[in-house]
């Protein structure tokens, strides 16, 4: 029944048996959020993903340790060499508020988001913040090394001796040669560093910035890299087994992780490196840019598609119901939101869960002995393992629960005889619907009583939390449209002092 696990290693663009570096246990680390802003629908795109991947593992019976970090500090706005602001420091600065303050209003958004999508907690959610001393040691070990300089208490990485060693720009497919050959024009404008590809390691803050360390060569702040390179290390080893992350991070993100990895432990870190595509819209990038022709900007939140509140749809959709939507591509594959597409995997995800209700009561009523319909169903069952062992493939697996959903219905109405199928083949096809429905897919039902509940509660904590931000913005329009969207949905928000409180009317 096992297939061997393939995965799509884009290290080497091609499909590998995956065999874990230590038999029976897998290190996963994924590139978290950065938390300076509302979690986005491509972000989730990006971490359920990972959530179905590391189900799978775990299914497959792995001890799978899972490690997704938090980025609370060095990710800049713009490039990172020109003096850019740190996302958080900014929003802190506009907003008025602690840059630690905005990361947990950010991070604890981002956790209910990732609730209301049933995703699991990973392992380890180590922060940045929390890892500068490790930080520090890893720029000094790049530097005793020779992988980095300092100037004027900044420390680069030196991507020309880097490249000497090692073939830089592999995994993101950029040809080195021509990358320096070509940026060499450009040097005059690239004070500090030595060449235009280097890249920092660790900062000089300027007198304003707001999140600032001691360290051997100024107060400062490390660079965005650092971060993932030191926190894969401590928590999973110097060599792990699988690097997630969208297919946005490889470069400079990801290929700079391994030069820093290289250049302090002369090992590249992961084995497999595994990437999410992209979430766009109506065939398009998301951009909050409105459209001239349609006056309508071609984007989406989380919380506008669970309403319905915005032009590209035609109504709300439930968590579920997306997240099915998004199992029905593969998570190499680009995924496309329309209103269509959303309607349709609406409809599918209904089909899937009220075949498995029909499913689990029918009782086997016939003696039976094994025949051409076992061999059917025991065949789809088997094919669907096989789709998902084949780089967790969950469209082409979903379609065979399809096939098998097809003869449910016809042993439920009687066009196909239950006589006809042996109690083991019932059993097994019970025990694979509930196995793939929920603890791979990590779907659930959502029309019925207690689950239903916790999903509702952290759908409403976080529309009444954005709500409460648009308020305190004086966004008057947002807050009311939301109350009134709600309203509409049979939802009413109560103002009091203590803040907003919901029921259902
Ligand atoms: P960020 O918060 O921008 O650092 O991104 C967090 C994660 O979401 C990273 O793994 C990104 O690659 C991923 N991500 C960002 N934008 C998208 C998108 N449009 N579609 C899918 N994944 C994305
Ligand atoms: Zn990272």
């Amino acid at each position: 029944m096992k297939h061997q696990l393939k995965v799509l290693n884009s290290l080497k663009r091609q499909k590998e048996v995956f065999e874990p570096i230590n038999e029976g246990t897998v290190g996963l680390y994924v590139c978290g959020p950065t938390v300076y802003s509302d979690v986005h629908l491509g972000n989730c795109r990006t971490f359920v993903s990972f959530d179905v991947i590391y189900r799978y593992l775990k299914y497959l019976g792995y001890k799978v340790r899972y490690v997704r970090n938090i980025t609370d500090v060095g990710h800049l706005v713009g490039d990172v060499d020109s003096g850019a602001e740190d996302k958080i420091s900014e929003k802190a600065r506009t907003e008025q508020l602690e840059p630690m303050e905005v990361v947990q209003r950010y991070m604890n958004g981002f956790h209910e988001m990732m609730t209301i999508f049933n995703t699991e907690k990973p392992d380890i959610e180590p922060r940045a913040t929390g890892h500068i001393v490790e930080q520090i040691e890893m720029v000094q070990e790049i530097l005793d090394n020779g992988y980095a300089y300092e100037k004027n208490g900044s420390v680069y990485f030196n991507t020309t001796k880097f490249a000497e060693d090692y073939p830089y720009g592999e995994l993101s497919g950029r040809k080195i040669d021509e990358l320096l050959a070509e940026s060499r024009d450009d040097l005059k404008n690239q004070d500090e560093k030595n060449h235009p590809s280097d890249f920092a390691i660790w900062m000089k803050a300027s007198p304003t910035h707001l999140m600032r360390w001691n360290s051997p060569w100024s107060v400062g702040f490390p660079g965005w890299h650092l971060e993932c390179s030191v926190m894969s290390t401590k928590y999973l080893g110097k060599h792990f087994d699988i690097h997630g992350g969208g297919n946005d991070l490889k470069f400079p993100h990801h290929e700079n992780e391994i030069a820093q990895n290289y250049g302090s432990c002369k090992c590249a870190p992961a084995k497999y490196w595994l990437h999410t595509n992209m979430l766009l819209m109506n065939g398009k990038k998301m951009s909050k840019s409105v459209d001239p022709e349609t006056g309508i900007a071609n984007s989406i939140t989380p919380v506008e598609l669970f309403t319905g509140d915005n032009p590209n749809i035609t109504k709300g959709y439930s968590p579920m119901a997306i997240r099915f939507f998004m199992l029905q591509s593969h998570y190499a594959s680009t995924l496309d939101l329309s209103d269509d597409a959303l309607l349709a995997a609406e409809k599918g995800y209904r089909k899937l869960m009220e075949a498995n209700k029909s499913l689990q009561k029918l009782n086997h009523a016939g003696k039976g002995s094994a025949g051409d319909l076992d061999q059917e169903i025991n065949k789809l069952i088997d094919l669907a393992h096989e789709e998902m062992s084949d780089d967790f493939s969950t469209p082409r697996a979903i379609g065979r629960l399809f096939e098998l959903s097809a003869k449910v219905n016809g042993l439920k109405n009687g066009q196909l005889k239950m006589s006809d199928i042996q109690a083991t083949t019932l059993a097994l096809l019970k025990e694979t619907f509930t196995d793939f429905i929920y603890t791979i897919f990590g779907l659930k039902d959502e029309n019925e009583g207690g689950d239903n509940n916790g999903t509702l509660d952290g759908l409403m904590n976080l529309i009444i939390d954005m709500r409460k931000t648009a308020r305190e913005e004086k966004n008057w329009g947002t807050s009311d449209k939301i109350r009134d969207a709600l309203k509409e949905a049979g939802i009413q928000v109560k103002d009091g002092k203590d803040g907003s409180e919901w029921s259902l009317v």
